[in-house]
């Protein structure tokens, strides 16, 4: 026990980890943060937190930080440092004379979902106003892009429909593709302690995660589908639910387009999707399927809980589509215990997407061919806005390698570690004549920029991040930003430096201004949250207090639209070659690419990534449990040490990707989700064999 004492001083703040968005006390003696404290009254985790967001902290004054602005010409030269004011001019001029040689669009931005919303509204702002295109886009490209097509269209806003209490309520859970056990793991503690109630589960996924069985919880289904066959699972539990007549009629006939419904129950009861069938497709078997769609139509209220398993398809939105289907055909949505919940999965994902920064979307999921809605942005800016959409991340790098993209400010987001298909990104990154990296160390994406900025970390700023659940929480500055700058100041001094003439002078402003301009946020203030506590958007007049619930009268887009869902194969086939499916995932204690927590003694606990492999897979190979192994795919290959593990079904192996030295995104393919370009990070052919190591 570490005797502490009673700290001078504690500022109320939000975790700048996973989509939960848990409430901290950052508790101070002096100038020095001596320990996180989850805070009681946060509305997400009532006083719990994780082994992240509780002692993972100390990356922010890690030795690798860099603090100094830093250019150079070329990325074969060394880094000069530099003041802020000279970096700033390097990078206005080069952008400035890419655009006058190349022309206006030939440069870009991605946001950063880790960054709050004001500096991301403020980052699309910079790509709208003072650069004149819509080339902004965001890491939700590569996680959530799919939720947002598929809620939008069906439902007709991009967002998960519950609060996080809403699972009080729910008595039949289905979980498809996300492990929130490893990925969200105080909202994993909230649907156990429902479970241990007497709730029950099924688990659609290809490992034996947690919730398939641990303690006290035991799944009442867990179907272990094969990688890459979502859309026929959840096809053949829609098929049940029609052809047995288990459909809530009169929720349907009241609240969704009954002419869609009809030409969608008549492509779902085909016997192409029955369970049988699907059996053939997915290794799930038939009378799994059956029960498992007779227990979510029959077993009272029925919530739907997802994740990255489910968007990192090839047919990642259909699957997104064939959910919100299943929601509506039993009628489950518009009260409390139901409703489609994606589990975001950065701090401010859905804040990002929230506050405009896809390239077809302004602030509140607007398209830009709106004349009325760029008319609001072109009054309060003061320019026009360009309203063809911009070019996604993987369109921006496409074109570099083709010489017509030469330019890209990323803010808080190391592409090379994290897209798939590593070769390409670098060879998109090597093309650009001017990359700014603005971010806290020097990560992969760095060896390929020509300015560096330094970026500071959640406790350095004011601001707001938007979790899961719709909750738009503060962010509160602990300590000054050891760079001297937050990174909205940074990001207006960008824009200053190009003319823009900005005058912001506290992020409070910066929400004012996205209130007047987005009228799901017209009810928030920093007045209001701090009144409050915290807010769930919509919050406006209709809404002051926020809402919890969304669709409880009528669906946001008027009646709820049923879209069929045509199964098709992904074009990553396992053969001969490459006999195995790779899937790939998050463990606990360590975050994402890892830039932040491998920073701190989480990695005690996890230091490097490991291939799991089922007892089978490994013995028919020769494979030992912590045996280097060489990881092969049709893009690349790497080694790294299998682990063997009952967890995993014959014929699919697992790894993370939270260290760099794997570099699990070299093997993955550029096959993406066909509306949203996610790329399918969840299915890559592979073969496994023996190897000396690295
Ligand atoms: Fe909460 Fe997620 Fe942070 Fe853990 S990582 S403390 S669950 S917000």
């Amino acid at each position: 026990i570490i005797e502490l004492g009673t700290p001078e001083r504690s500022v109320i703040t939000t975790c700048a980890y996973c989509g939960v968005g848990c409430s901290f006390k950052a508790e101070l003696n002096g100038d020095e943060l001596v320990r996180m404290v989850p805070y009681k009254h946060g509305k997400a985790n009532r006083g719990h937190s994780c082994v992240k967001g509780r002692f993972a902290y100390g990356y922010a004054n890690h030795k690798d930080r860099i603090l100094n602005p830093m250019i150079r010409d070329s990325i074969e030269e060394p880094w000069q440092e530099v003041s802020w004011d000279e970096a700033l001019a390097f990078a206005a001029q080069r952008m400035r004379g890419l655009q006058d040689k190349y022309g206006k669009k030939s440069i870009g931005v991605i946001t950063s979902s880790r960054c709050t919303n004001e500096e991301t509204y403020l980052v699309q702002k910079l790509t709208r106003a003072v650069f004149g295109n819509n080339n902004t886009d965001t890491c939700a490209r590569v996680c959530h892009s799919p939720t947002g097509y598929g809620l939008g269209q069906t439902f007709g806003t991009s967002a998960g429909t519950q609060d996080f209490d809403s699972v009080e309520d729910t008595d039949i859970i289905i979980l498809i593709g996300a492990n929130p056990t490893d990925a969200h793991p105080v909202f994993a503690s909230r649907m156990k302690k429902r479970l241990r109630e007497g709730a029950k589960i099924i688990v659609i996924d290809p490992r034996k995660i947690d919730l398939v069985r641990s303690a006290h919880i035991e799944a009442s289904h867990h179907l272990p589908l094969r990688p890459g066959t979502n859309v026929a699972v959840v096809s053949a539990i829609a098929h049940v639910i029609v052809t047995e007549g288990l459909m809530d009629q009169d929720f349907i006939r009241e609240r969704c387009d009954w002419e869609e419904f009809s030409e969608y129950a008549e492509f779902i009861s085909d016997t192409r999707h029955s369970p049988e069938a699907t059996e053939l497709l997915t290794g799930v078997p038939a009378a799994d399927l059956r029960a498992a769609a007779r227990l979510f139509a029959t077993g009272g209220n029925g919530a739907i809980y997802y994740g990255l398993g489910v968007t990192e398809h090839s047919q990642g939105s259909t699957t997104v589509i064939g959910i919100a289907n299943l929601a509506m055909l039993t009628g489950n949505i518009g009260r409390r215990g139901v409703g489609v919940n994606p589990l975001r999965g950065q701090n401010n994902v859905q804040g990002s997407c929230d506050m405009g920064s896809f390239p077809h979307e302004l602030p509140g999921y607007r398209h830009v061919k709106n004349d009325d809605v760029r008319d609001i942005y072109q009054e309060v800016w003061g320019v026009q806005i360009d309203n063809e959409p911009g070019l996604r991340i993987p369109n921006m790098l496409d074109a570099a390698v083709e010489g017509t993209f030469k330019g890209l400010y990323c803010q808080g987001e190391d592409i090379l570690q994290s897209d798939p298909d590593t070769k390409h990104v670098a060879a998109g990154l090597a093309a650009m004549e001017c990359v700014i990296v603005h971010d806290l160390f020097l990560n992969e994406t760095a060896n390929y920029a020509h300015v560096f900025l330094p970026g500071s970390t959640f406790l350095e700023k004011d601001g707001t991040f938007t979790n899961a659940e719709r909750r738009i929480n503060r962010v509160r500055e602990v300590m000054k930003p050891l760079n001297g700058y937050a990174d909205w100041e940074v990001t207006q001094l960008l824009a200053n430096a190009m003319g823009a003439g900005w005058h912001y002078t506290h992020p409070s402003q910066i929400m004012d201004e996205i209130a007047l301009t987005t009228p799901s946020f017209a009810g928030v203030s920093y007045d209001v949250l701090e009144e409050k506590g915290s807010v769930q958007w919509p919050c406006n007049e209709a809404h002051p207090d926020g809402t919890p619930l969304m669709h409880v009268d009528g669906f946001m887009r008027g009646k709820g639209r049923f879209i069929v869902t045509e199964y098709v194969a992904t074009e990553e086939k396992s053969g001969p070659r490459f006999p195995l499916l790779l899937t790939t995932g998050r463990i606990l204690s360590q975050y994402n690419v890892g830039a932040q927590t491998r920073r701190t003694a989480n990695s005690e606990w996890h230091h490097e990534d490991l291939l799991e492999i089922h007892p089978h897979d490994a013995e028919v190979r020769g494979i030992k449990d912590g045996q280097w192994i060489k990881l092969a795919s049709r893009s690349g290959e790497t080694t790294l040490r299998a682990q063997i593990s009952e967890r995993m079904s014959p014929g699919v192996v697992y790894t993370t990707f939270h260290h760099p030295d794997t570099q699990a995104n070299v093997i993955t393919t550029d096959y993406s989700d066909w509306a949203t370009n996610c790329p399918e990070y969840k299915v890559t052919a592979v073969q496994v064999s023996n190897s000396n190591g690295p």
